[in-house]
Parts: structure tokens; sequence; C-alpha cells
């Protein structure tokens, strides 16, 4: 069966064809992906399939697609996912950043609170000039990311500067970031989350809170968090992790999640994650919303490399290829409307696309403590299509 679009281009090459009276050819499609393993969970499709893009649109998803077309990605032996989306990067901070990573196959991501609301045009402007869709958390600590710590000084928690940053930038600033560990926050944990939702209600936005090692209990802090809103660092080891001792996921945690909060890896490179903190909150079924770097330029030096990697990391804990491929794309794409039609190969959806490749064998996975486990597969990114064009490799 034709679909719409094809009928009529269809029709067209015939009309063409009658009115030059000539040998006309005109491609269905600009570029077809043949043969990969498509997983695409929005649709819980996990079979192998042709996809079918015209402009910058799925045209079709298709177990053998006839047709001519301009462009053709081999894609089998290899996996086909929708474009993979990074709700937490520190892509904002570099001009190369957003290149980078879509080299990884991330078609959209979100700086998460690099920059506060003095300097929070500097992080705008990469998101603007992004390939990719990018878009900025504003720290609510005026002056970003301190080495002293962000909001130590807690006059910094500046809710009439960000109130105004956030006015003046309401296309590109989609959240307010509150980082509540001790050595960035203190003492001020508690405040400083609640003048971030102060902020974050004037506009109806979310708030991200970077938990882990806080002062303040992490139940008391969760209290404050309402439905839509992100915890990130959701594996961070004590003090203040999610679970107890006992091996048990807090109460408050619980509830939180329950209300529509959600939970992101943030992998990053200090402190967030460790192996055996990681094990206790799997086993006991409480598993992340989302995957995220917590990306920085030097991500390829590190244990984070990329995203697909920090992807690959679940799978010795009984995570399946569907489960992690679900948590780097559809889930990310409900979290932020600017998402929300991305994460998924749906028929006319954007033709954002990461072909990755599964490799079985030996690899070493890096907590943030230098600890090493060995997983036996990992997720390589191999291509990325990006409104419709395949991206040159690097
Ligand atoms: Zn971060």
């Amino acid at each position: 069966m034709l679909n719409r679009r094809q009928f009529f281009s269809a029709a067209a090459a015939g009309a063409a064809m009658l009115a030059r009276g000539t040998k006309a050819f005109a491609a269905t499609y600009d570029l077809i992906i043949r043969g990969g393993r498509v997983i695409d969970p929005s649709v819980r499709l996990d079979a192998i399939r042709d996809v079918a893009i015209s402009g910058n649109r799925i045209a079709a998803v298709e177990a053998a697609i006839a047709g001519d077309t301009a462009e053709t990605l081999d894609a089998r032996g290899k996996l086909v996912v929708p474009g993979l989306l990074d709700i937490h990067t520190h892509c904002g901070r570099s001009p190369v950043g957003p290149a980078k990573v879509l080299q990884d196959g991330v078609t959209g991501w979100v700086d998460a609170g690099s920059q506060g609301a003095d300097r929070i045009g500097e992080t705008i402007a990469v998101a603007r000039s992004s390939p990719q869709q990018g878009r900025v958390l504003i720290n609510i600590g005026r002056a970003g990311i301190l080495p002293e710590g962000d909001t130590m000084d807690l006059a910094r928690a500046d809710v009439g500067a960000a109130r105004e940053a956030i006015a003046a930038n309401r296309d590109f600033i989609v959240g307010v970031k509150a980082r509540l560990s001790r050595d960035v926050a203190g003492q001020n944990d508690y405040e400083v989350l609640r003048r971030a939702q102060e902020v974050a209600s004037s506009f109806n936005l979310p708030v991200m809170i970077h938990m882990g090692q806080t002062i303040s209990p992490l139940g008391k802090l969760m209290d404050l968090l309402k439905r839509g809103d992100v915890v990130t660092h959701l594996f961070a080891p004590p003090p203040n992790s999610i679970i107890d001792d006992g091996g048990h996921i807090l109460p408050e945690v619980l509830a939180a999640r329950r209300r529509g909060v959600w939970f992101d890896v943030g992998n990053g490179q200090t402190g967030h994650m460790r192996w055996d903190t990681i094990a206790a909150i799997m086993k006991t079924g409480f598993w992340p919303d989302t995957f995220s770097t917590d990306w920085n330029t030097n991500a390829h030096e590190t244990g984070v490399i990329d995203l697909p990697n920090c992807m690959s990391k679940l799978f010795g804990y009984g995570m399946t290829v569907d489960e992690a491929v679900a948590r780097g794309t559809f889930n990310a794409s409900r979290i932020f409307p600017f998402l929300n039609d991305r994460g998924t190969l749906n028929v006319g959806a954007p033709a954002d696309v990461a072909v990755l490749e599964l490799r079985k064998g030996k690899f070493e996975f890096l907590d943030n403590f230098n600890n090493k486990i060995t997983g036996n597969q990992r997720f390589f990114p191999i291509a990325t299509v990006l409104a419709g064009k395949r991206v040159p490799h690097a």
C-alpha cells in the first residue's frame, strides 16, 4: 500500500512522464536506512525493518521498503533507534560541544545549569547555534557552577535575577537547576531548593536537583519536588542516597516517583555513581527513568565516554537492550516539552536517528570511584541522522 505521501509522489512522477513524454524518475525517498534492528520503545517495536525518510521526516518503517531513494544507509547487523536525548549535559560550556555529542548519536540535549542569571547568555548562545536542538537549565546560583560552591553564599540564590533571566529567554530556558551537595550548597541546600521552586513556579517550569552527599536528609528535600521535576544522580552513594542501609528505597523517594518526579542517572565524573550503591538500588527495582552523561568536553577521556557507553552500564544489573534504549530516547522525550516530538521513529516524526552497534565481548565500565566492572556488551555510536540528513563523520 502506498501511503499518502508516496501516492502523491508517484502520481506526480506519472504526471511528469505524461507531460514531458520522457522517462521520468522521481526518488520517492531521500534516505532509506536498510536492514537494521529497529528499536522504537515509543511503539514497543523491536524488529528488522527499513526506515525511509522524506525531507526531514520519517516516511515509513516497514519490513522491506520498495521505492527509489536518493541515498541508502546499510544498517544490517546494527541497531537503528530514535536519535538519543541527553537531559543532563554541560554542552553549553563549549561551542564545539553540540557537534561532538552529535557524533555520539545525541540529537537533543539539555545543559543542566552550567550558568546562572549573570552569564546565562553564554550557554544560550551555544544552544542557539547548535546543529541539533539544545536548551538550558538556569542555575539558581546566579554565578553558575563555582569551584567554591554555587550557593555557599546564599545571596547568590537570587530569585529576582533568575526570574528576569528566564523572562528574557523563555525560548531557551526550560527549567531551573539546583545543585545541593554539601560542597556546592552547604547548609543552604533546603533554602536553595525552596528558592529554585519559587522561580520555577512563576513560569510553570521543572526543577532539576543534583542530589547526593547533601547536609539535609534527602527525604526532606524530596518533599519540595513537584510532578515533572527531575532528580539527577539517583545512584549517588551515601550520605543521603535514595536507599537506606537496610536496602530499602526511602519512602519519600517512592512517593516522589508516584507523583511524577523523574529519576535520572547523570553519570558525571565525581561522586555520583558507585557500583555497590548501584547494585543495591537496581536490586530493589527502582530503576532510572533516563540515562544522561553530565557531559563535559573531556568525556571521551573519562569513564563517561559517550551516552551510548553510559547506556550500557546497567546490562549486568538486569537491564535489557530495549529498556536501555527507552531510557536514552523515549523516556527523555517526555520530560521537556521541546523534546516531546522526538524519541520516536513514528511516521511523520522528525527524522532524527541514531545507528548503534551492540558489540559483544568484554568491556570495562568505570564508576566515579575508579572501580571497574566488566560487561559483555556495549553500545557504540556508528552514524547519526539529523533532520533527515546523515551527519558527516568527524
Ligand atoms: Zn552536571
